[in-house]
């Protein structure tokens, strides 16, 4: 059986310019209908005004339906759960270019392992047009923070995932951007060396697991009196390799199916 996941990571950029009411980049992809029919519930017509993105890298869907019980603080600090399909090849700069533009590779131009700035029409370009504030926390050097730079807005690179939580936990709490992305290689790493279900890489998932509960719960405070959302957006998958190795970047069920979690809150009051 090789099914692949219906919805494809290039909904993300229309859904979050939506769910916060900016017009998305013209080409974009359209937007996650099962993420919207919830906003509708939850927000009743109202507008997000802050959103907290969490790229935890190269989580797979198999991984979610093996070892469920370690995604139980997601699943707590969520309330939509939605099988996705990524793009080829599913390597971390061509996913988040899709994630985060709306467009396939072939649109958006990174089409192999490279970090060029990108030049089309991005999330964070619709966002800045509209008045929004975004910040991109990564480690140093990822592709998240390279391909959407020489942008007016804000890049916090840090040494390590840990640290890039500690940071993203401060700017949370100063509350200075609508925007928030925070970007975690730590799995992506650990399942190259060890291979994914290595019991050192298991961990990593239950670290990005408690890492979204810290951070999603600390938005839930801070941004108690504003509809806003939090979301867990793995970029692709991963399988298992000869000796024990992780990989991924194949147009196979492991690497292309993934799972996105979404929070929609609306404000107290
Ligand atoms: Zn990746």
């Amino acid at each position: 059986m090789d099914e692949r996941n219906q919805i494809c990571i290039t909904s993300v950029c229309a859904a979050v310019c939506q769910l916060m009411g900016f017009a998305a980049p013209a080409e974009a992809d359209d937007t996650n209908p099962a993420v919207m029919r919830k906003a509708e519930k939850i927000f009743a017509g109202r507008r997000a005004e802050r959103i907290l993105l969490y790229n935890p890298d190269a989580i797979a869907l198999w991984l979610y339906q093996k070892y469920t019980d370690r995604f139980i603080p997601v699943i707590e600090n969520s309330n939509v759960a939605m099988p996705m399909l990524s793009v080829m090849p599913s390597v971390t700069p061509v996913c988040f270019a899709s994630m985060y533009t709306g467009l396939q590779p072939q649109k958006h131009g990174i089409q192999a392992y490279v970090k060029p700035v990108l030049r089309v029409e991005t999330l964070f370009d619709a966002a800045i047009k509209a008045g929004k504030k975004p910040v991109i926390i990564s480690t140093r050097g990822d592709s998240i923070t390279e391909i959407f730079k020489e942008r007016n807005m804000t890049y916090i690179e840090c040494d390590t995932p840990d640290e890039c939580n500690e940071k993203t936990e401060e700017i949370l709490k100063q509350d200075l951007y609508d925007i928030v992305v925070c970007y975690n290689a730590n799995f992506d790493s650990t399942m190259h060396r060890w291979g994914p279900e290595a019991e050192e890489s298991l961990a990593q998932i239950d670290h990005n697991a408690r890492a979204y509960h810290h951070l999603s719960s600390l938005a839930d405070e801070v941004w108690k009196d504003k509809d806003h959302v939090c979301a867990f957006l793995p970029d692709h998958g991963c399988h298992e390799i000869d000796g024990n190795l992780g990989s991924h970047g194949l147009d196979m069920r492991e690497d292309m199916n993934i799972i996105h979690f979404w929070s929609l809150v609306g404000k107290i009051g």
